[in-house]
């Protein structure tokens, strides 16, 4: 079992902001399989506590460990994905809040990522997303457009970021049916006070459109695909090494 580690960028400039991280597992014979194939699987043997722990933990780790090297802007933040069994655990705001402390991170530092399907599903997940929020960290609606909820519901779920899923990203360009969708979640989103991240961004035409169409931040192979810490850490360092202004060299050693 493994993390990947997904940059998440500003729009227009690209500056580094954050970085998902993915839970991978690769199997000795299968080669990479699917979270959905064993998520489900942890679920059925009720390790799924265990593993979103681990994942958090790992993620919030690795987050300050890269503030130590690169200072506290580099990344700002990190996002972790919610199972549906997490967030149907009445103790997860605890567990989260375990981690916190323990990692010594900022809550703000965190973005829990949830789906559409999972954050509009009654009452008591409505508690326990007000309870993970009283904790200052941040929620993302995860793959926004492929649920059921509508923009009419945005205002409704206690959210953050909308992250616009890729199916709307990958058409932008040729149909017009989804970058009016994409400026609408936009707009909707900036009414309600949350930003939105663009998610499968591959070009730069796509980046560039996004940009006009007024989305704040944008993931995808255009920046990076899922890296491993050693090589999230290699790209994070030539980030910081580009970011740097150039330091005026003194006159004596001219
Ligand atoms: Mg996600
Ligand atoms: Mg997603």
């Amino acid at each position: 079992m493994s993390v990947g580690r997904l940059p998440i960028v500003e729009l227009p400039d690209a500056r580094v902001a954050g970085f998902e991280a993915l839970v991978r597992w690769q199997h000795p014979e299968r080669g990479v399989v699917s979270p959905i194939e064993f998520i489900e699987i942890a679920e059925e043997c009720g390790l799924i506590g265990a593993l979103g722990e681990f994942v958090l933990n790992s993620a919030c780790r690795q987050l300050m460990a890269w503030q130590r090297q690169f200072g506290s802007g580099m990344p700002r933040m990190i996002s972790v994905n919610l199972s549906r069994a997490q967030l149907n655990d009445a103790d997860i705001a605890r567990q989260v809040e375990r981690v916190l402390h323990a990692t010594r991170m900022p809550a703000a530092s965190l973005q829990l990522e949830v789906t559409e399907s999972m954050a509009a599903q009654g009452d008591d997940i409505r508690t326990r997303l007000l309870e993970l929020k009283a904790l200052g960290i941040a929620l993302a609606l995860d793959d926004f457009g492929t649920g059921y909820s509508s923009l009419a519901c945005l205002g409704q779920l206690p959210i953050d970021v909308v992250k616009i899923d890729r199916s709307f990203v990958a058409d932008a360009e040729t149909n017009l049916h989804k970058r009016v969708l994409i400026e609408a979640t936009v707009r909707v989103a900036r009414s309600l006070g949350m930003s939105t991240t663009a998610e499968g961004v591959e070009t730069d035409g796509q980046a560039a459109l996004l940009t006009t169409l007024g989305c704040d931040k944008g993931q995808g192979y255009l920046w990076s695909r899922p890296m491993t810490a050693r090589a999230a850490t290699q790209w994070l360092a030539a980030q910081s090494e580009a970011s740097q202004p150039v330091e005026a060299v003194p006159a004596a050693v001219r």
